[in-house]
């Protein structure tokens, strides 16, 4: 099925990606629902941000870890043989590039020098695919943080490469058996272990989702990417200004960070699902994990499980800042399905020498639709982020082509 949702013309309230409303708030979605120990928790998280992020001593510890460890600034990369076999002039944002592979270390350096600056020792972090479970793992070593990662079972099983590269870098990784042993009960379980361990811990979370201040914080840590996407298109695109910015959805992180640098432009914002876990393309309103969102439900309310050739997209739900930002129109989510998104990552594989993360992947899927389909007039130009390298995808890719 594909999207449905009118194409408005962008239109920028003031205040758009900037700060939430009071409880943290996006419109009607956002908020803080969470028990009483770790709502006194979330605004000691809270207050230790906002103090951190107007601080310039913080911001450029922040900015040079990315820069000696992480490898940023990523390039733009103009995608020369695509852009021409599509009529469209396509530039990737090269998050695979960065040390670990995806946008997820941008997130989890800043909150573990937030929790360093809180005086706390220890990172708490749930992972599905892994791959927040070895940023957070990562980040912990470098600074020297113990780190604890909740995984479910049945993840463990299909993970086992990340698993033990968890444990390589000295995280301790806590089996989940409750529930469908994937990532949403690896995020309930995280978050209640928090709860008696909110004097020492820090809880990373690893999305745009959760409680307040959670996706105000990390889309803060990840905005990084559209800072630096912006000038870069300010000093490479014939346009300056990209026509449309296009990232993919699954809590929504990369692509809140992404979006956040064009908010105040006329660029078409577009996040792209996966058929299987479209929350802000399908989802109805919930509350889960602390945070009222847009979830896929069934008919009783109770959630339903997602489903995604890519790890990173299987969450049953959108960030709360997505949802709001649908509702207002200023960016539409759209959805692509496992095939398209594997043919879309051969042929970047093919014209670019680019290997994309499977996630990646269902950007790229869109784009190559949208330019088919006319909805991306001749010569328009587009940025896309690329979240992550596809060296994690390989043996799923080896089974099914
Ligand atoms: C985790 C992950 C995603 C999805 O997470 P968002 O919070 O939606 O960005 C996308 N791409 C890659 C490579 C990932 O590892």
């Amino acid at each position: 099925m594909r999207n449905v949702l009118p194409w408005r013309e962008p239109a920028t309230p003031a205040g758009t990606m900037g700060e939430p409303l009071t409880r943290g708030r996006f419109g009607e979605y956002g908020g803080r629902y969470a028990p009483e120990s770790l709502v006194e928790a979330c605004r000691e998280v809270d207050e230790a941000f906002r103090e951190a992020w107007a601080d310039p001593g913080f911001r450029g510890a922040l900015a040079r870890l990315l820069a000696v460890h992480a490898g940023r600034p990523t390039p733009l990369t103009p995608a020369r043989r695509l852009s021409e076999a599509l009529g469209v002039e396509l530039y990737l944002k090269r998050e695979d590039l960065t040390h670990t592979g995806s946008h997820k270390i941008n997130n989890v350096l800043g909150q573990a020098l937030l929790a360093t600056r809180m005086g706390r020792r220890r990172l708490i972090a749930e992972t599905g695919a892994g791959q927040h479970g070895v940023a957070t793992a990562t980040a912990a070593a470098l600074l020297g943080l113990e780190a604890t990662v909740f995984m479910g079972e049945r993840d463990i099983e299909r993970q086992a490469l990340n698993v033990f590269r968890m444990r390589m870098l000295g995280a301790e990784v806590v089996p989940v058996t409750t529930g469908s042993r994937t990532l949403k009960d690896a995020t309930s379980e995280a978050m209640r272990h928090w709860v008696g361990a909110t004097a020492d811990s820090h809880y990373c979370i690893g999305s745009v989702v959760g409680p307040d201040p959670y996706p105000w914080l990390v889309r803060e840590f990840q905005r990084v990417i559209g800072d630096e996407a912006r000038a870069q298109c300010a000093a490479e695109l014939r346009t300056g200004v990209p026509d449309h910015v296009v990232a993919c959805v699954g809590g929504g992180s990369n692509a809140a960070g992404t979006f956040a640098g064009f908010a105040d432009t006329p660029a078409r914002l577009v996040g792209v699902e996966a058929e299987g876990g479209a929350g802000a393309a399908r989802g109805r309103l919930g509350v889960l994990h602390g945070s009222r969102s847009l979830f896929l439900q069934d008919d009783d309310g109770q959630i339903v499980e997602a489903h995604s050739v890519a790890a990173g997209l299987d969450y049953p739900g959108v960030g709360p800042e997505h949802a709001h930002l649908r509702d207002l129109g200023r960016a539409r989510y759209v959805t692509v399905t496992d095939d398209e998104a594997i043919a879309a990552a051969v042929r970047l594989a093919r014209t670019e020498g680019i290997v994309p993360a499977l996630e990646s992947a269902h950007a790229l899927a869109w784009v190559i639709r949208a330019a088919g389909g006319g909805e991306l007039a001749a010569g328009a130009t587009v940025l896309m982020t690329l979240s992550g390298r596809g060296d994690k995808d390989v043996s799923t890719l080896k089974e099914l082509l």
